[in-house]
């Protein structure tokens, strides 16, 4: 049977279906992952990214940690693409129950997701450090240098930095809706990649499937591999 014809039968079949979903899901919608450095970045740089997106650099560094966020990770034009909006459409029939994602644009949201479990936080939230106060994504792009605070706060993105611990309750939530899941689908990563590696572990449903555009052998875990665009698989599925 052809794999999407596999695919399409698994979705049929399940009830309390989720998505976990990785870096790929957000390239599809022309948002580039932050890792990838290019030729650009190396001019701009001189630090690695992880390096420029730690929690020390943000105290240390924090002119040039928001010049790469703004410019490297804040892509507030991008659209939600076909897989997004088909996790939307299965969550709202009824059929998916969560979608954990390691992405923070926000667009799952944007697509109409509801339940959407963000480890990795999200670009759409900004705290000042001082007195609390909420801004928008838009406020910090458009900022010049540090994004402060009318109080004269320098604001922080709710986002996970390195060094910085992910959010304990986004972590339950996860594990508790991969636990009680009769179908795992994770796109737009590898199953070896952390921490899809570390939550696999509490399925206990019936179908697990890997759809990434690049494989790698212990995907062979999972009961589907597809080796495909994210965007081209769920958007050609039926609900
Ligand atoms: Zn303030």
């Amino acid at each position: 049977m052809d794999k999407l014809q596999e695919l399409q039968g698994m979705i049929d079949e399940s009830q309390n279906i989720v998505f976990f979903g990785g870096a790929g899901v957000s390239t599809e919608s022309n948002i580039p992952d932050f890792r990838s450095s290019d030729g650009l970045y190396n001019e701009q740089y001189p630090y690695p990214p992880e390096q420029v997106v730690s929690h020390t650099f943000f105290v240390k560094r924090t002119e040039m940690f928001y010049d790469f966020y703004k410019n490297r990770m804040m892509f507030l034009d991008a659209k939600p693409n076909a897989a997004h909006l088909k996790l939307a459409e299965m969550e709202n029939s009824g059929k998916l129950t969560a979608v954990i994602t390691q992405n923070i644009d926000g667009l799952h949201q944007m697509a109409g997701s509801k339940n959407v479990l963000e480890l990795h936080g999200s670009v759409h939230r900004n705290y000042c450090q001082k007195c609390g106060k909420f801004y928008d994504a838009k406020y910090v792009k458009e900022s010049e240098g540090i994004p402060r605070c009318e109080c004269g706060g320098i604001i922080k993105p709710d986002v996970v930095l390195y060094e910085e611990g992910l959010n304990g309750s986004t972590i339950q939530n996860s594990i508790r809706a991969i636990a009680k899941a009769d179908m795992l689908i994770i796109g737009g990563t590898s199953l070896v990649v952390y921490p899809a590696a570390s939550f696999i572990d509490y399925f206990r449903g019936k179908y697990l499937v890997v759809i990434n555009k690049s494989g790698t052998s212990r995907d062979r875990q999972a009961d589907l591999c597809i080796q495909e665009s994210i965007g081209k698989v769920l958007g050609g599925i039926h609900i």
